[in-house]
């Protein structure tokens, strides 16, 4: 994927997860790896309105989170969080982190974070999630403290990574969910199914608690 390509999705991604409720005002971030060696990133500058995004707001990163020189002229700065983005592609193997900050989200990792998480079974939308086959799958959703420094929370999300292989979505305690995928379009998919299914726990807890 070149840079412009890279820009111009991850501008028509952020514009509809903003209308999505998941990403609004300057909430969230979205990357797409570029290149692995040495490691590149598109991703979106810090402090951008989600609804009215451009793609002279996207930046290219090294594997350091700072901006490298690639003809364009960017608008901004990297987000810190960029540092997280570059974690989670090193521990997975990733090809786009999406971070997103929904309602649900919020709600529910501040919920279930005594326990350290929570795992979502049974449900068909399950079968969304890249090599999921069946809706009898148990998916856990880790859920890690939030914080300010971008280093402490990588060195967290790896920890997470190391002890949960094969997760789908890590959750940031009363913050939001970052997910990813071997492609943009199916980091894409994962924020969708994901976001329902937060949901979907959520107003069934509200119900009748289940846990
Ligand atoms: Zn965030």
């Amino acid at each position: 994927m070149t840079f412009v390509e890279a820009a111009d999705e991850l501008v028509r991604l952020g514009t509809e997860f903003h209308r999505r409720g998941w990403m609004l005002g300057t909430s969230g971030n979205l990357s797409a790896v570029l290149a692995e060696d040495p490691l590149r990133l598109a991703i979106t500058a810090s402090s951008i309105d989600k609804g009215r995004m451009h793609p002279s707001q996207i930046l290219e990163v090294g594997g350091n989170g700072t901006i490298v020189e690639n003809g364009h002229k960017p608008l901004g700065w990297p987000s810190a969080e960029t540092l997280l983005h570059l974690e989670v592609v090193r521990c997975t193997g990733a090809q786009a982190v999406l971070h997103t900050h929904s309602v649900w989200a919020t709600v529910l990792s501040d919920f279930y974070h005594p326990r350290g998480g929570f795992f979502i079974k049974d449900y068909e939308m399950l079968k969304g999630l890249e090599g999921v086959r069946t809706h009898e799958h148990r998916e856990w959703i880790p859920i890690v403290e939030n914080t300010q420094d971008m280093a402490a929370l990588a060195v967290k999300a790896r920890e997470t990574f190391d002890k949960n292989p094969g997760v789908h979505g890590l959750l940031v305690r009363r913050h939001g969910m970052y997910t990813w995928g071997k492609d943009l379009a199916t980091a894409a998919r994962h924020v969708e199914i994901l976001e329902f299914l937060l949901e979907a726990v959520g107003r069934r807890e509200m119900m009748e608690p289940q846990s």
